[in-house]
C-alpha cells in the first residue's frame, strides 16, 4: 500500500462516513497500517471524506489526532457489539453527542435570524461531530445486517452494503474480491 497522504485521491471502500473511519487502520499482509499520523492528518481525511458543504477549520487542533484514534475504536467497539446483536451503548455515544455543536439562532446585526452553532467542547470535538453524529444514524436508522466485514479472513475492512442484491462480500473487488477469485480457480485447478 503506497504512503499517500489522505485528502484527494483516497480510496474509501466503506459506503459510510463511520466504516470509512474505522478503515483508517487496516491490516495488509499481516502489517497493521495506519492512515493516521497527525492531527493535519486527520484534518485532511475528514476534507476527503466529508460532504463539501461541512465546515472545517483550517487548522487541525492540538488533540485532534489522539481523539480521532479513540473515537475510531469506541466505534469500532460499539459497531461490532451491535453486529454480535448487542444493543449500542447509549451512554456513550449520548456523551459524544452532547460535546458536539448545537445548533441554535442567532441574531445578525441587521435584526434577521441566522442559524448558528453553540459550541462547549474542546475543538477537535467539533471537528469530530459530523462523525458522532453519523455513528448516531448508523446505530439506530440503517439497517444494520447491511453493515458487514469483508469476507477475507485476513482483511479488516468493514462496509455497508449498498447494493440492491445484498450480496456484497468484499471491501472491493481489486482487493479481495479477485484473490479470492483466483484462489478458487486454483483450488479447482487443482482439484480437477
Ligand atoms: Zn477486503
Amino acid at each position: 500500500m503506497d504512503k499517500q497522504s489522505p485528502g484527494a485521491g483516497i480510496e474509501l471502500y466503506g459506503d459510510h462516513l463511520v466504516l470509512d473511519l474505522m478503515n483508517t487502520v487496516m491490516t495488509v499482509d499481516g502489517n497493521k497500517v495506519e492512515r493516521w499520523e497527525s492531527d493535519a492528518e486527520v484534518l485532511a481525511w475528514l476534507r476527503g471524506a466529508l460532504d463539501p458543504a461541512v465546515e472545517l477549520p483550517a487548522h487541525a487542533a492540538p488533540g485532534s489526532l489522539a481523539a480521532a484514534r479513540l473515537l475510531r475504536e469506541q466505534l469500532r467497539a460499539l459497531v461490532m457489539a451491535h453486529k454480535d446483536g448487542g444493543a449500542p451503548d447509549l451512554a456513550l455515544l449520548n456523551g459524544l453527542l452532547e460535546r458536539a455543536p448545537r445548533q441554535l439562532l442567532v441574531r445578525e446585526k441587521d435584526g434577521a435570524a441566522r442559524l448558528g452553532r453553540r459550541f462547549a467542547g474542546e475543538p477537535h470535538d467539533a471537528l469530530l461531530a459530523p462523525v458522532v453524529e453519523a455513528a448516531a444514524h448508523l446505530l439506530t436508522e440503517e439497517r444494520f445486517e447491511r453493515v458487514k466485514r469483508c469476507e477475507n479472513p485476513a482483511c479488516t475492512l468493514w462496509f455497508l452494503d449498498r447494493s440492491k442484491s445484498q450480496q456484497r462480500r468484499w471491501c472491493s473487488m481489486a482487493l479481495c474480491g479477485n484473490r479470492h477469485k483466483v484462489s478458487s480457480f486454483r483450488k479447482r485447478k487443482a482439484a480437477a
